[in-house]
């Protein structure tokens, strides 16, 4: 699926944190996008997302949804968003309970998240016990459980210390290039944009707007 934005503007008050900032995420691409703190990002994920009602401007989704998805538009938090005291196979499964599943299906989506994101020796660990790093890898294994139209990333890896970080990037781009994920992700960190995006937008300090858009060709396992 595609998601489209046009014309956002958003107001908190007198403050316009984004003003007439049109953004595009194609089906089967990584959109990031960037900009100095405070430019509005976490806003226009929000408002990509449905949590925010933009003052102006509209949100369209175009396709047809992906078979089995349970939420189109599916969250990856920056501190993950994990219940700590259960299991990490626990954490995957938390999104499918407030659907109607069979235990079978629930099992197999589960089963299939965790082995995709690399989880399944871990399945039975208490996200306590876990890294910072194998804690955003449970954050997009739960992601992946409800099979989504687009990824919406909010700073995935900006908590996790600068070795980790990379680790997980190397994570990102094995799944990007084993799955055709639609993802937009928001990130400060330059690098991380030119390594994990197929297209980057530079939105410009306050009011946000597309300052840039750079279209990245080299392909994700030659970078
Ligand atoms: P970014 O994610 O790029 O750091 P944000 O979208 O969080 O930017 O914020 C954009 C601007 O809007 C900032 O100036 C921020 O202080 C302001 N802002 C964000 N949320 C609120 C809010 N709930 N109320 C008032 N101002 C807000
Ligand atoms: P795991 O089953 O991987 O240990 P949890 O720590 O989340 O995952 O679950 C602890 C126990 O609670 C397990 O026996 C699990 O089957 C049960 N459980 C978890 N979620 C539910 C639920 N929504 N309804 C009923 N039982 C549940």
């Amino acid at each position: 699926m595609e998601l489209r934005a046009t014309g956002i503007t958003h107001k908190y008050d007198d403050l316009t944190a984004l003003e007439a900032v049109d953004l595009h995420a194609r089906e089967g691409e990584i959109l990031a996008l960037i900009g100095p703190s405070g430019c509005g990002k976490s806003t226009l994920l929000g408002i990509l997302g449905g949590l925010l009602q933009p003052s102006e401007g509209r949100v369209e989704m175009q396709g047809a949804l992906p078979e089995g998805c349970l939420n189109p538009l599916t969250y990856v938090f920056q501190d993950f968003a994990l219940l700590p005291w259960r299991s990490v196979r626990g954490n995957v499964r938390l999104p499918l309970e407030h659907h109607q599943l069979t235990s079978d299906e629930r099992r197999e989506r589960v089963e299939d998240a965790l082995a995709r994101t690399g989880l399944t020796d871990f399945a039975g660990a208490y996200v306590r016990q876990l890294s910072g790093g194998m804690r955003q890898r449970v954050g997009i294994a739960r992601a992946l459980a409800v099979k989504p139209a687009v990824l919406l990333m909010d700073e995935p890896l900006s908590a996790l210390d600068a070795q980790t970080r990379n680790l997980l990037m190397e994570d990102f781009v094995g799944l990007w290039l084993r799955e055709k994920l639609t993802a937009v992700y928001v990130t400060h960190n330059l690098d991380e944009a030119l390594r994990l995006a197929h297209r980057v937008v530079v939105l410009s300090r306050r009011p946000g707007r597309v300052r840039e858009e750079i279209i990245i060709d080299v392909p994700l396992d030659e970078r």
